[in-house]
């Protein structure tokens, strides 16, 4: 690996930087030899060992919002690009590598204060650098009662996660962790502070609880952006539940799923459930929480190889013959008992609308857990992080070749018809491309409203198969596209490619992002090149 020197910069320029950066951070917070910039590689990345490769050329870090404030200047001064993160755990869609080559890295970890936390508001406003194991050891050192929504890897930062549109598995009023968050402070690329919402207020004490303040709300423009660097930001947690309660619907026909997502669709938009709901297939086993997909058995699998895809009646029969449903959904409730009870019965009344559906009580569990009963369950869903999902996925994984994945996320209507159309077209691109997926494949319901299908890319140590695969990523991005289907993040490598296909009028959107990134980064310091929002300097390089 060689360290990348940024577009348009000389040695001797970005060794003055480095210098200026020495006097405001200490010596020590800046990093520029060869080992110190390889912990900032993506170690998922689908270009690894390859010229296209994002290196960083250094990296910097700042421990408080003034020290920030000063590396801005100093780069704004002499035109450097800074690619700031939090934690850099974006493992899956960049890591800590830069969108540029040649970019600095502003490292924010060192900033990793929790500001405060408040029991009765049922918020916290943290820095940059605060993981969700520091908040969550923070929060269960006092005794509070209140949870946090993590990610499955509980090693990244609340900021970071939630600047990426990261999502977790508890209520679904958290799970969407920018939804989530209330009120940021950033620093501007000309080194301006600015709070959002009640923030900008001098003296008010609702920062953390009214997340719109007063005009605009621009707190929007700071996720998947490059328009400045959050320094702080407030989220809403869920207060601790009473209880929690899991109920299973089981469905045999085909047909199915289209009333079966109208009425769960009508169930979650008035508030009758508010966990993560489950979508799987009992033929392969997979609505458990952090549960991955059983093998099929080769009948089953010869049925779902059918060139075209097997028939419905073929499906059904084999349901039938093996005595299991076809598609199931499992729901999660969390609250006071009398209540989750109620809400799980009213569930199924709905649901009995579905001829022939079946219903599995789930266990009701007091909270909080004690660890040993933990010990045993997909802890996210209980606002507890941890590491586990990388022993189901990722580096440890090895056996296939694999080195790590990148996710491919896209967007798709909450409704059973797009769901076997979904089916069908990632059926066929499977074939096509050489991917695990597979017919009864189901999309996740992180979000209200709109479905997600998340598959894994694998990403491997070998250049000619990443090569193939990242064509295949590019082509399915498109097909997608084509059926008004768009992902909702991507990795670094196809920003660009992602944000063409959000083309309306022209590209009006993009084009807008670039009016807004060359009024408040006109040097185009800042993440340059990140979800496809280029500077204006490169825009005209490139064309
Ligand atoms: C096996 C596996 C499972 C995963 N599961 C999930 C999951 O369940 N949910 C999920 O959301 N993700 C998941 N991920 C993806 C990823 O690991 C997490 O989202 C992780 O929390 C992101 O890392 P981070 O918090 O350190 O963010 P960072 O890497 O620090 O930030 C992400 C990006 O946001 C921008 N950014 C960060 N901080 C700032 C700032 N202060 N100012 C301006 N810009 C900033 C930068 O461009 C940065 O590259 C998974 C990954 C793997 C490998």
């Amino acid at each position: 690996m060689s360290i990348r020197l940024p577009p348009g910069i000389s040695q001797n320029t970005l060794d003055g930087a480095l210098r200026a950066f020495e006097s405001a951070l200490g010596k020590e917070w800046v990093f520029s030899s060869e080992e110190d910039v390889a912990l900032y590689r993506d170690a998922y990345s689908p270009l690894r060992d390859e010229p296209e490769e994002r290196l960083a050329s250094a990296a910097i870090a700042p421990s408080t919002v003034e020290e920030v404030q000063a590396v801005v200047r100093i780069a704004n001064e002499r035109r450097i690009p800074l690619y700031p993160i939090s934690t850099g755990r974006n493992l899956g869609y960049g890591g800590a590598a830069p969108a540029l080559s040649g970019s600095v890295v502003l490292d924010l970890k060192r900033m990793n204060r929790i500001l405060d936390v408040s029991e009765s508001n049922a918020s916290a406003l943290v820095e940059p650098g605060v993981s969700y194991f520091d908040l969550y050891r923070h929060i269960h050192e006092r005794g509070l009662k209140v949870w946090l929504d993590p990610p499955d890897p509980g090693w990244g930062s609340l900021i970071g996660n939630a600047l990426d549109r990261g999502g977790g598995q508890t209520a679904v009023q958290y799970r969407n962790h920018f939804d989530a968050h209330c009120g940021m402070e950033v620093v501007l690329a000309d080194g301006d502070v600015l709070r959002t919402g009640m923030g900008a207020l001098p003296n008010s004490e609702s920062w953390q609880q009214f997340k719109t303040g007063f005009g605009p709300w621009v707190d929007g423009m700071f996720s998947q952006s490059n328009f400045g660097v959050v320094t702080k930001m407030g989220f809403w947690l869920m207060p601790q539940p009473e209880a929690y309660l899991s109920g299973r619907v089981v469905m045999y026909k085909h047909a199915d799923l289209i009333p079966f997502v109208d009425i769960m669709n009508y169930l979650e938009n008035a508030s009758v459930f508010s966990g993560m709901t489950l979508l799987g297939s009992p033929l392969l086993g997979n609505d458990l929480p952090g549960a991955l997909p059983d093998p099929p058995t080769p009948e089953l699998a010869e049925l779902l190889a059918t060139p075209g895809g097997p028939q419905p009646a073929q499906l059904e029969a084999y349901c039938k013959k093996v005595g299991k449903g076809l598609w199931s959904g499992r729901f999660q409730f969390y609250g006071p008992r009398e209540v989750i009870e109620a809400q799980w019965k009213y569930c199924k009344k709905r649901f009995s609308a579905i001829e022939g559906v079946s219903f599995e009580d789930g266990e009701l569990l007091e909270m909080p857990l004690s660890a040993q009963e933990l010990e045993r369950r997909h802890t996210v869903i209980f606002g507890v992080p941890n590491l586990r999902i990388f022993t189901l996925m990722g580096r440890t994984e090895n056996s296939t070749g694999m080195e790590g994945h990148v996710g491919f996320s896209p967007i798709i209507p909450r409704n059973g018809k797009a769901i076997y159309e979904a089916q069908k077209v990632f059926t066929e691109a499977a074939r096509e491309f050489g991917l695990p997926l597979s017919p009864l494949n189901m999309p996740l319901t992180y979000w209200q409203r709109a479905f997600v299908y998340i598959f894994l890319f694998p990403v491997t140590r070998d250049v000619e198969t990443n090569r193939r695969n990242r064509e295949a990523f590019r082509k399915l991005v498109k097909i997608c596209a084509d059926h008004g289907w768009g992902e909702y993040r991507t990795p670094v490598a196809y920003q660009d490619d992602v944000m063409e296909t959000y083309s309306f009028n022209n590209h009006a959107l993009r084009r807008f992002h670039e009016r807004l990134k060359d009024a408040v980064d006109p040097n185009g310091i800042l993440s340059a090149g990140r979800y496809g929002i280029w500077p204006r300097y490169l825009r005209e390089k490139k064309a």
